[in-house]
């Protein structure tokens, strides 16, 4: 058995946490359960306010680990492209603000009533690689978070970690590190070229760590993530695979689950967390 995770690694997302906390009762939480990482979502930032919420992080000396998310750039039409690659280049600059480590980028799927799966990630391709300068000038490395394969149709194209890594490739050829990719346990644990891929991507392009756990059954597409430990995930055996890899970040918890954590006290959720990253991750 590895020895367990250093506490100081754990970030938390805070979809985890989001029906119950604004953004500034997330960052006090992280604060009091000696939290050290936080990786914000848009909404939330929004309703704070950019500049505040970089300050509260701040003073509570928390490390943003991570900015949610930008990406979804298929769309039917020009316009709503451009309108994409907009709120993209806005999400850039408040993870500059935010000194995050990376903004994080949800591909995308079809755009509505399209069949066109190869269309639609040749438009990913081509609108990260219209916000790549822009981010590298504004010292914001993207990670592009490759999603299970259930979420292509609606909400990303980009489904495995080697089609992620392709992407990087082309649009990166050199690996500044300015391009690289977010690695959600309970995106990729299925795939059986998991370890070969995190060991392609390299410490350059790993930007993010995601952890939860994979529940059977699971009852929600979207909504029934499990708290590390309760599924069927090897968390230890990935982080190893991370590790060996040349990632030594943040170990982001991202609990999407409205049947159980989401419903509970985040006081409890975040002891929780804390406790299982020591024990089980
Ligand atoms: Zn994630």
């Amino acid at each position: 058995m590895d020895s367990p995770p250093e506490p100081e690694l754990l970030s938390l997302n805070t979809a985890t946490v989001r029906e119950k906390w604004s953004l500034r009762q997330m960052i006090e939480g992280c604060a009091r359960h000696r939290i050290r990482g936080i990786s914000p979502w848009r909404d939330k930032l929004a309703e704070m306010g950019v500049k505040e919420a970089a300050k509260a992080i701040r003073d509570n000396g928390l490390t943003v680990t991570g900015l949610c998310r930008g990406g979804m750039f298929p769309a039917a039409d020009r316009k709503a492209r451009r309108a994409a690659i907009d709120d993209n280049l806005r999400a850039i600059d408040d993870a500059a603000t935010l000194e995050a480590k990376c903004l994080v980028l949800v591909s995308g799927g079809l755009p509505p009533g399209s069949k066109d799966l190869a269309g639609a990630r040749g438009m990913v391709r081509d609108g990260v690689g219209e916000i790549l300068d822009h981010a590298s000038s504004a010292g914001v490395p993207l990670a592009i978070e490759p999603l299970h394969p259930m979420y292509c149709a609606d909400r990303a194209c980009v489904n495995t970690l080697a089609q992620a890594l392709d992407l990087c490739d082309e649009l990166n050829r050199n690996g500044s590190g300015a391009l690289g990719v977010a690695v959600d346990v309970y995106h990729v644990w299925w795939d059986p070229l998991l370890r070969a891929q995190i060991e392609r991507a390299g410490d350059k392009r790993l930007l993010a760590f995601h952890i939860c756990d994979w529940l059977v059954p699971t009852a929600d597409l979207l909504t029934d993530r499990g708290m590390m430990g309760d599924g069927i995930i090897d968390l230890p055996l990935l982080r190893s695979w991370m590790e060996q890899a040349g990632y030594h970040g943040f170990h982001e918890v991202e609990i999407l689950s409205s049947r159980n954590w989401w419903r509970r006290d985040p006081d409890e959720v975040l002891a929780t967390c804390r406790m299982r990253h020591r024990t089980v991750c």
